[in-house]
C-alpha cells in the first residue's frame, strides 16, 4: 500500500474505503491543502482505491490495475492537461472531458478524470466543468485538486467531497524521503526547516526552493542594511502564501544575523555559518549588536508563531513592521 507513498492522512483514506467497501461512492472528489502535501499522491491513491482488483477499498499496489496506476499507464485513469505558464486549465480542455465522460470505461469499473492545481482555474472554465460535476455518469469519478477550497466556485464546492491532506509525521517524512536516496542527516535538517510537508522537504533537498529562499533572504538583509522599508516590505510579501518557504527564509535570516552578531562581537569570519557571510558582514557594520539582537528576537518569535498556526500574512506583516521599528 506504501507503494502509493500516501503516508497517514487516515481520515482520508477511511472515507474512501468505507464509501467502497458499503458501496455507496461518490463521483466528484476535491483534494485540496498547501503545497507539497501530496496531493496528487492522493489522487492516484483514490483512483487505485477504486480500481483496485481486490475492491477491499485499499490499493493493493500489486494487482494489474494498481501496477498500471503507479506507472500513470491505466487506460481509465485520465490526467487533464493544464495549458500555457499559467497553468491554467482551457474551457476546451474541460469541455472535451465533459463531452468524454459518458463514453464507457475500457478495462475497470470507472473512469477516473484527475484535474489536478485548479488554483488559478478562470470561472468560465470552471463553468465548463460544472455539468459533469452535478450529473456525472455512475462510471465517472471526477478528482479535483487545489492548495484552498476558495479556488473554487461554490457551487462546485457545494457538489464535491472535500478531503483534505495533511503534514504526516517526522517518521513518514524520513521513510517517504530515504526512497528517493537523499542522506539521513539532511533529510533531518529538512524536516526541521519545513515539518512533515514531503513534497517541499523534498524540493529543499533538491536545491530547488532553496535557491528561492537564499534570494529572498538576501534581499531582506540587503533592505536591512540599507534601511530600505519599501524593499524589506516587498521581499516579506512574496512570501505571504506561503509557510514552508516563509519559514525557511526566516530560519536562514537567523543565521545571517547571528553571524552579524559574531562578526559585531569581532568573531573571525570563518566561523560564520549563514548562507550570506558577505550580508552578515556588512549588517554588522551597519546595526548595532544589541538591534541585531533584537531582530533575531523578533524572527524567531515569528517563527514560533508561524509555526503554531498563526494567520501567515498577519504574521508577515507585524513581522515587518516589528523589524522596521527597530532598524
Ligand atoms: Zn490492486
Amino acid at each position: 500500500m506504501e507503494s502509493f507513498s500516501f503516508y497517514e492522512n487516515n481520515i482520508l483514506k477511511n472515507t474512501i474505503s468505507s464509501m467502497i467497501v458499503k458501496n455507496r461512492v461518490v463521483n466528484s472528489f476535491l483534494i485540496y491543502g498547501e503545497k507539497g502535501l501530496g496531493k496528487k499522491t492522493a489522487a492516484d491513491y483514490i483512483s487505485a482505491a477504486f480500481l483496485c482488483e481486490k475492491g477491499n477499498g485499499v490499493p493493493c499496489g500489486e494487482c494489474k490495475s494498481c501496477r498500471m496506476i503507479l506507472h500513470k499507464t491505466h487506460p481509465d485513469v485520465i490526467y487533464a492537461l493544464p495549458s500555457g505558464k499559467s497553468g491554467n486549465y482551457k474551457i476546451d480542455t474541460l469541455r472535451e472531458i465533459v463531452e468524454n465522460a459518458p463514453i464507457m470505461p475500457n478495462e475497470g469499473k470507472y473512469k477516473i478524470y484527475i484535474i489536478a492545481d485548479m488554483d488559478n482555474t478562470l470561472v468560465p472554465a470552471q463553468n465548463a466543468l460544472l455539468k459533469l460535476i452535478e450529473e456525472p455518469p455512475d462510471h465517472c469519478v471526477i478528482i479535483l485538486t487545489a492548495q484552498s477550497r476558495s479556488a473554487l466556485l461554490p457551487t462546485i464546492i457545494s457538489r464535491v467531497v472535500s478531503l483534505s491532506v495533511h503534514e504526516v509525521s517526522s517518521g513518514s517524512c524520513e521513510k517517504a524521503l530515504a526512497q528517493y536516496g537523499y542522506k539521513s542527516e539532511d533529510i533531518k535538517k529538512a524536516i526541521e526547516i519545513l515539518g512533515g510537508n514531503i513534497g517541499k522537504c523534498k524540493s529543499y533537498l533538491d536545491g530547488e526552493s532553496i535557491v528561492d529562499a537564499v534570494t529572498i533572504t538576501k534581499n531582506i538583509t540587503d533592505s536591512i542594511i540599507s534601511a530600505d522599508e519599501y524593499l524589506m516590505l516587498k521581499e516579506f510579501s512574496e512570501l505571504i502564501g506561503d509557510k514552508p518557504m516563509t519559514l525557511l527564509v526566516l530560519n536562514l535570516l537567523c543565521e545571517v544575523i547571528r553571524d552579524a552578531m559574531s562578526a559585531n562581537a569581532g568573531c573571525d569570519e570563518k566561523i560564520l555559518i549563514g548562507t550570506y557571510k558577505n550580508g552578515a558582514v556588512k549588517l554588522a557594520k551597519h546595526i548595532s549588536k544589541a538591534k541585531a539582537r533584537k531582530i533575531y528576537l523578533v524572527i524567531t518569535k515569528y517563527i514560533e508563531r508561524i509555526n503554531s498556526n498563526g494567520n501567515l500574512s498577519l504574521a508577515i506583516n507585524s513581522l515587518c513592521s516589528e523589524i522596521k521599528e527597530i532598524m
